[in-house]
């Protein structure tokens, strides 16, 4: 990936002229079967891009509660487009079209706020990296057509999905108005996301990229990064995954750990019996073996594997694990 860096030509990609970020944007519009893309340094400023794409101040999104686009982007949807978010008590992060239905205010009741969009995550992250089945989503772009809503997908952990369910990209591209999909995340890039939609909506969400700081010089350097992981990063998630699956089970077995969520794709979230072991106990007694772990709030502890978690590294998480 470094030697595609160094060796990428690049232009300046404020006036879009960077070979190397135009080259990228092509790859992920033509993977999805969409128009075309614009590349961002990050999925948040694609997200918040895409949220702002499809609503006016005032306007109200509807997400599940667990969503990132709420929880994660430091407030965003109401800092940067004046929205706010309907939150749907869903199951794993996802949301039924029933609920999405029974969420929408009605157009003409100027009281509440005037619903504009849908966001929906896959795979889902503080869902434990569940996967959407594609009816599910189907199903509710009805209820978006139906309502005129938009439909906004963050795909950032897309790739992880599509590896686990086999589904393609124009599956995707086919259902959504825009997509956000990142290529720091199970790709490996250092930095980097893509937004792919029509060509009107990339046309706007360019003037939105620029108005959020986003615009890049030599951008092609980063964006070869993400030609390159496209290319040779997608095959190797089903790894992850497996590992994910062997971090699960081990932890199951251990007797101070009450709970491991189903594991789907790449994270593992679990909960421990804190009369035997308090999770502070836990995540310090890992830290002392050079393991790094954050808590996810309501005694829920989250491992993801990823690129640059070795097999050496895996074998000695299992060895620390079944040692305690
Ligand atoms: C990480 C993540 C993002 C945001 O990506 P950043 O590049 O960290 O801004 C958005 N959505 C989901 C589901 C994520 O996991």
């Amino acid at each position: 990936m470094l030697d595609a860096m160094m060796r990428a030509p690049v232009g300046d990609d404020v006036f879009k002229t960077d070979p190397s970020v135009n080259a990228l944007e092509q790859k992920v519009a033509e993977l999805f079967g969409m128009e075309a893309a614009l590349y961002f340094p990050s999925g948040t400023m694609a997200n918040q891009t895409a949220i702002k794409l499809h609503t006016r101040p005032g306007d109200q999104l509807i997400c599940d509660k667990y969503a990132h686009v709420y929880n994660y982007e430091g407030g965003g949807v109401s800092f940067n487009s004046g929205v706010s978010c309907k939150l749907i008590d869903g199951h794993r992060g996802m949301m039924t079209a029933e609920q999405v239905k029974q969420a929408i205010n009605p157009p003409d009741f100027y009281h509440s706020p005037l619903t504009s969009l849908v966001c929906v995550e896959n795979t889902t992250n503080k869902g434990g990296g569940a996967c959407w089945s594609v009816n599910a989503l189907e199903e509710i772009k009805t209820v978006c057509a139906e309502n005129g809503l938009a439909y906004h997908l963050d795909g950032a952990r897309l790739w992880n999905a599509m590896a686990k369910t086999n589904e393609s990209a124009e599956t995707f591209g086919n259902l959504f108005d825009t997509i956000s999909v990142c290529l720091s995340k199970g790709l490996g890039c250092p930095v980097g996301s893509v937004l792919v939609g029509s060509e009107e909506h990339m046309k706007k969400a360019l003037r939105i990229r620029k108005v959020l700081g986003g615009g890049m010089r030599q951008g092609g350097f980063m964006a070869a990064a993400g030609s390159y992981a496209l290319d040779h990063h997608i095959e190797r998630l089903e790894e992850d995954h497996e590992k994910a699956i062997a971090l699960g089970s081990t932890l199951a077995a251990l007797p101070f750990v009450k709970k491991v969520e189903p594991i789907e794709t790449n994270i593992v979230i679990f909960e421990l019996d804190e009369t035997k072991m308090s999770a502070e106990t836990f995540i310090s007694k890992l830290k002392g073996k050079q393991i790094l772990m954050i808590a996810m709030g309501d005694g829920k502890l989250r491992l993801v594997t990823h690129m640059d978690y070795s097999d050496l590294q895996h074998e000695k998480v299992l060895a620390v694990l079944n040692s305690l």
